[in-house]
């Protein structure tokens, strides 16, 4: 599978882990040399953000929990080759120089980052961006390659 999905409904959470898991094949896919891909997950609270990284995790085989980093601002999962960033808590994108992001962000895994708004001018620009929004009880959800400008 080498087109990413480019825009969903998700009625439900299993639909939102789902395409997680759809999001995870096209980063494994060695076509799309995306295995130490950038992603950004825009959307407010609640929108869905961790249940997506909850599905691209179990896509990538893993079978334990997956807790929010909202209090660490980082999640590592060594045998999946991800991390997972939580910004939500950064009060100055400073304090992303005190967690050494610039290297974290070099190293030979996907990246996947919730609120990086929260990152300001400091991060790079991301290979893959996830807008969630929430419609009534369920969310939907775009993604998009590369930068929008
Ligand atoms: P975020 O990380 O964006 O703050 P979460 O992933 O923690 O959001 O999800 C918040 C809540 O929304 C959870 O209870 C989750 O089960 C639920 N949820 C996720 N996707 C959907 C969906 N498509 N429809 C309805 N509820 C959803
Ligand atoms: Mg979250």
């Amino acid at each position: 599978m080498s087109a990413l999905p480019s825009g969903r409904y998700l009625p439900d959470e299993h639909a939102t882990e789902a395409l997680g898991v759809e999001l995870a094949q096209w980063l494994a896919d060695p076509v799309n040399s995306a295995d130490k891909a950038l992603v950004y997950l825009h959307g407010e609270l609640g929108a869905g953000k961790t249940t997506l990284v909850r599905g691209i995790l179990r896509g990538l085989g893993h079978t334990g929990a997956v807790k929010s980093p909202t209090y660490t601002l980082l999640e590592p999962y060594d045998a999946q080759a991800l991390y997972h960033f939580d910004l939500y808590r950064i009060a100055d994108s400073r304090e992303l120089e005190f967690i050494g992001m610039d290297d974290l962000l070099a190293e030979n895994v996907v990246k996947v980052v919730e609120w990086p708004e929260r990152g300001g001018d400091r991060l790079p620009r991301p290979d893959v961006e996830v807008y969630l929004e929430v419609d009534g009880k369920a969310r939907r959800a775009r993604l998009q390659a590369g930068d929008p400008a």
